[in-house]
């Protein structure tokens, strides 16, 4: 029998501390890159986890050696009850975090220090208004500009992420990284990656390769550092000599992190994906309602990992566009 508090370890030995939940599938933007044109099928409101159900599997999960707990959505704080929410996954011995695209965070201040939430990532795609309002389909920058000046005067950790898109927002790499400059930021840039309905091809990638060219042409290379990163990471982070913040690539098109992966989602409706990419998910969400265990489940969908995204280990498989038909998209998933 297993013992309790068990860390939940897969078929390759990685083990799983590290839950992501996903509080709504609804948002207040509409980024290209994350959202069809023509919206997503919401699941109803009856098939989305409740508060106490939200509570109920974090605290399985936290009883499997669950650490950390980031909440993300769709855009987590647009849900009514978001700030009862972290209250209560609070009282649980994890680290506690959230990723937002910033529009309305400056309501939650007082709820992120109760709660001792100081990770925030912030999405942030470009550093000109109107390219921002293409990308994301509304009017918000100057609001998630202030309000990231604001979390960081704070005191906040934050991590600015930034999808780059060839041709629409590669230009304003450095322009980025100068903002580390004066502030203890890191940006992070994320490899535009491929899900059902976002018209992904390998054409629109900004690859780790391309940006740290643009890297290289810009800084001299005695003050330009590559940077150690923590066991798990997923981004491989680099540094400008003298700067208050760093920066970060995430590359999961060209240099996946599959291997030290301790990551397994939780969407909105209570399914469970071992994979960002993975095309199967688990239904906990019933079980639990039917007064189940989810206990198995569980550990049978960890079980499950396939080593690297979900089976497509080669960067051919990955971009058979077939292998992501069936991958939800993004705002469905919880980044
Ligand atoms: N609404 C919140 C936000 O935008 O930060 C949280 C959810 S969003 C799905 C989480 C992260 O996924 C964001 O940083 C977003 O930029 C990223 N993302 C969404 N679609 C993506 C894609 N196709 N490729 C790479 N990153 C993507
Ligand atoms: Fe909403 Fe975040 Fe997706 Fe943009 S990336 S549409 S902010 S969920």
């Amino acid at each position: 029998m297993k013992k309790e508090n068990s860390i939940l370890t897969d078929s390759f030995g990685r083990e799983h501390n590290y839950l992501r939940i996903s509080l709504t599938e609804r948002c207040n933007l509409r980024c290209t890159y994350c959202m069809p044109a023509d919206g997503i099928a919401l699941s109803p409101k009856s098939h989305i986890m409740t508060y106490e159900e939200i509570y109920a599997i974090a605290k399985e999960f936290v009883a499997k050696g669950v650490t950390k707990i980031r909440l993300t959505g769709g855009e987590p704080l647009v849900r009514k009850d978001a700030a009862s929410i972290m209250e209560k996954l609070a009282t649980l011995p994890v680290e506690l975090a959230i990723t937002t695209n910033g529009v309305i965070v400056d309501k939650f201040m007082e709820t992120f220090k109760k709660c001792g939430i100081k990770a925030i990532n912030i999405s942030l795609d470009s550093l000109d208004a109107i390219k921002n309002k293409t990308i994301t389909r509304r009017d918000y920058f100057t609001k998630v500009y202030d309000n990231i000046e604001m979390l960081a005067k704070e005191g906040f950790q934050i991590k600015v992420n930034c999808v780059l898109i060839k041709g629409f927002n590669d230009d304003e790499i450095i322009d980025f990284i100068e903002l580390t400059k004066e502030r203890p930021l890191q940006i992070r840039f994320i490899e535009f990656m491929p899900f059902d309905g976002n018209k992904w091809n390998m054409d629109k990638l900004v690859s780790l390769e391309d940006i740290l060219k643009q890297v290289y042409a810009h800084y001299d290379a005695s003050s330009f550092v590559r940077l150690d990163g923590k066991p798990n990471d997923t981004a491989k982070n680099y540094g400008i000599k003298g700067y208050k913040g760093t920066f970060a690539v995430i590359g999961s098109v060209t240099n996946p992190f599959c291997d030290s992966c301790n990551r397994i989602r939780l969407t909105a409706n209570g399914q469970l994906k071992n994979c960002l990419f993975s095309t199967s998910e688990s239904d906990l969400l019933t079980p639990l309602r039917n007064g189940k265990s989810i206990a198995s489940i569980i550990e049978k969908t960890v079980g499950s990992k396939q080593k690297i995204r979900n089976g497509m280990d080669t960067i051919e498989k990955f971009k058979n566009s077939d292998a992501h038909g069936k991958n939800r998209s993004m705002i469905a998933i919880g980044g």
